[in-house]
């Protein structure tokens, strides 16, 4: 199967010391974007993600807002992961 994102970029955008949450936000070689949202409690978990209306989505090409990539939670967290994207921020 095709890889349908290829995250590039990662970049800690908020974190909320109350809630324990870290918001990201991931650029993908085709320039979306989206927020990521994960707890670290101690593992690091992926538990929102939110496509950025910068660019249409990859997947369905609409450019509003759509649930695409929330489908793909999984391949996304394992990406992040695989490229151990957030020790690199
Ligand atoms: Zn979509």
């Amino acid at each position: 199967m095709a890889q349908k994102f290829n995250i590039t970029k990662l970049v800690l955008a908020d974190r909320s010391k109350e809630s324990g949450l870290y918001h990201f936000v991931a650029t993908m070689s085709d320039n979306t974007q989206c927020r990521m949202i994960y707890t670290r409690n101690p593992d690091w978990k992926l538990i929102d993600v939110n496509r950025l209306l910068t660019v249409p989505c990859p997947i369905c090409r609409k450019d509003y807002y759509c649930n695409c990539l929330a489908r793909h939670t999984d391949e996304l967290e394992r990406q992040v992961a695989d490229k151990q994207l957030i020790q690199e921020v």
